[in-house]
């Protein structure tokens, strides 16, 4: 029977960046319904909150409740990301970087890396990188607005943000509140269950109130209340894979100007990263814990930090997963408590946003059913595993021989379905792109190339092409983006043009 189960009032558990992004939206979305969204949250437990780097699809986020970008920068004391960079990550002393944004010009039908391959073969030695807008910009730490105009040299790059993760869920609590959202600060104490169908009827809270609700979003980070402690969600582990399960995080003073891209630097047993802010920059290392120890992580993370340290490390313990139904029963999942895969791509705020934007679009009308049910958990699974695999090439392409755990990387079986797509593109350059995929070809492409993985064959259409011709165009287009930047203003000057985040 396809029982239709009616929504008249929504409970969110937690209030960390996946609760009031949540909270934000679906006030948004039912803001002219008399449903019901409250939020309960312990401010004695705390959030996560490391969560600084983000890709362009969290603009899009805020902006679609009305937000724009120079007002959320200059309440979150945020700089811009035009990507990352990877050090060391191919083999010692080398760097790479995957930008938001295109590779070139495609033409008459075949992708631009074809054309470029094709001249490679005859012995041009000009990267691929020089034909990116996206690059040249984050290598030059420059910055404007992408241009409106898709002829523009300056169209073919995106941008996202580096931000203060607690200013952020600030921002959508206050937006939240103002929308009619209710927020309870108590400890959930217990989930209580209906005795027949296993759905949840209520949370109790320290203070012995009871909260009711007809649907319940798990927002509880890690700790997952209500879908695993209560409903018992089993969990998909992916370290076979995903080898790094242990992370520190610390905070430094900033050193010079923000770097307008986050760097993410190979060590011996996993990477750290350096995400500038405005007045500080975030620092951690993600390490294996099988292949290291939390001193040796802890002595490498300190080594490689530019400035003072603010603090000592907050350290974190991981399974890289997600749990097998992210919707059970009238339970659903979002932020750490629906998984985790790792920070590498900064990708778990943003399936924080694909995460609400499948409740929304499960719920135009205030019902569900198992359909839906079973639908949100398929697009979602397949949403994880498309990610995974993109994170797991990062770790696969690898060609250091300094470490064990390089090693075994290079060297472990992959998912079939990313084995499909490395030999798609080893065999003819084919970057094959599937629904529910957040990374577009030309970030598969941008990681290929700078573990200098090429394919055998380019497209032997571009042959039609004259090779004159062909290398003219290819200057061209080096020239462009040379001049595109040149009278562009630093990441620094930009910010303090547009969105300095003014000192108390
Ligand atoms: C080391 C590390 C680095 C990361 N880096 C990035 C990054 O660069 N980019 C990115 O996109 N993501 C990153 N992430 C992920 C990101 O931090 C999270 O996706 C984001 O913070 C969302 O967390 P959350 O809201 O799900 O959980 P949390 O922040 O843990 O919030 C949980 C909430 O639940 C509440 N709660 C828990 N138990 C109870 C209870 N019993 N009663 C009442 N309330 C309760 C807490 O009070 C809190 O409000 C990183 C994660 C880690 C661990």
């Amino acid at each position: 029977m396809n029982y239709q189960y009616p929504v008249k009032s929504i409970v969110i558990a937690g209030g960390g960046t996946a609760g009031w992004m949540t909270a934000a939206k679906l006030s948004h979305h039912f803001a002219n319904t008399d449903i019901k969204i409250t939020v309960v949250e312990s401010s004695e437990i705390g959030t996560v909150g490391v969560g600084e780097a983000t890709i362009p699809t969290l603009r899009r986020f805020y902006q679609s409740l009305g937000m724009d970008d120079m007002e959320v920068m200059s309440k979150t004391n945020a700089t811009i990301k035009l990507g990352i960079e990877f050090k060391d990550w191919f083999k010692p002393d080398t760097s790479f970087i995957h930008p938001f944004g295109v590779f070139g010009h495609d033409a008459n039908g075949i992708r631009f890396h074809h054309y470029w391959m094709k001249l490679r073969d005859m012995g041009d030695s000009q990267p691929l990188e020089k034909y990116s807008l996206g690059i040249a910009l984050a290598r030059a730490n420059k910055f404007t607005f992408p241009a409106e105009n898709p002829a523009s040299p300056l169209s073919i790059f995106d941008w996202a943000l580096h931000f203060d993760a607690a200013l952020f869920a600030t921002l959508m609590r206050e937006h939240s509140l103002a929308n009619g959202v209710v927020h309870i600060d108590a400890k959930i104490a217990a989930v209580n269950l209906h005795n027949h169908s296993g759905f949840i009827e209520s949370l109790t809270l320290d203070d012995q109130r009871n909260v009711n609700a007809d649907l319940f979003i798990d927002c509880t980070g890690f700790h997952g209340l209500l879908i695993a402690d209560a409903l018992k969600t089993p969990y998909v582990d992916w370290s076979q894979w995903l080898l790094c399960d242990r992370a520190m995080a610390v905070q430094s003073e900033l050193v010079g100007e923000p770097a307008i891209r986050t760097v993410s630097k190979a060590h011996t047993a996993g990477w750290q990263w350096k995400i500038p802010l405005q007045h500080r920059q975030g620092n951690g290392h993600v390490y294996a814990s099988h292949f290291t120890d939390e001193a040796q992580a802890e002595e490498i993370l300190v080594q490689h930090i530019d400035g003072k340290v603010l603090h000592s490390p907050r350290k974190f313990k991981f399974i890289p997963g997600r749990r097998a139904q992210a919707w059970n029963k009238n339970c659903i999942a979002i932020g750490l408590a629906a998984g985790f895969l790792e920070p590498l791509e900064s990708t778990s705020i943003a399936l924080i946003e694909t995460g609400i934007e499948k409740i929304c679009g499960s719920l135009p009308t205030p019902f569900f059913n198992e359909e839906k049910i079973d639908y949100f958990n398929q697009v979602t699974a397949t949403e994880w595993e498309r990610i995974r695999d993109f994170i797991i090439l990062h770790y696969k392409a690898n060609q250091r021989d300094d470490s064990e755990f390089w090693r075994y990387c290079r060297a472990m079986s992959v998912p079939d379905s990313l084995q499909q797509k490395i030999d798609a593109y080893y065999d003819h350059g084919d970057l094959l792109h599937y629904p529910w995929e957040i990374f577009h070809p030309d970030s598969w492409l941008a990681i290929y190339s700078g573990f200098n993985f090429y394919p055998q064959h380019y497209n032997k259409n571009v042959d039609r092409l004259n090779v004159n011709y062909l290398k003219q165009s290819l200057a061209q287009m080096r020239t462009s983006i040379a001049e595109a930047i040149a009278g562009l203003p630093t990441h620094q000057e930009f910010i303090n043009q547009h969105c300095k985040m003014p000192r108390v």
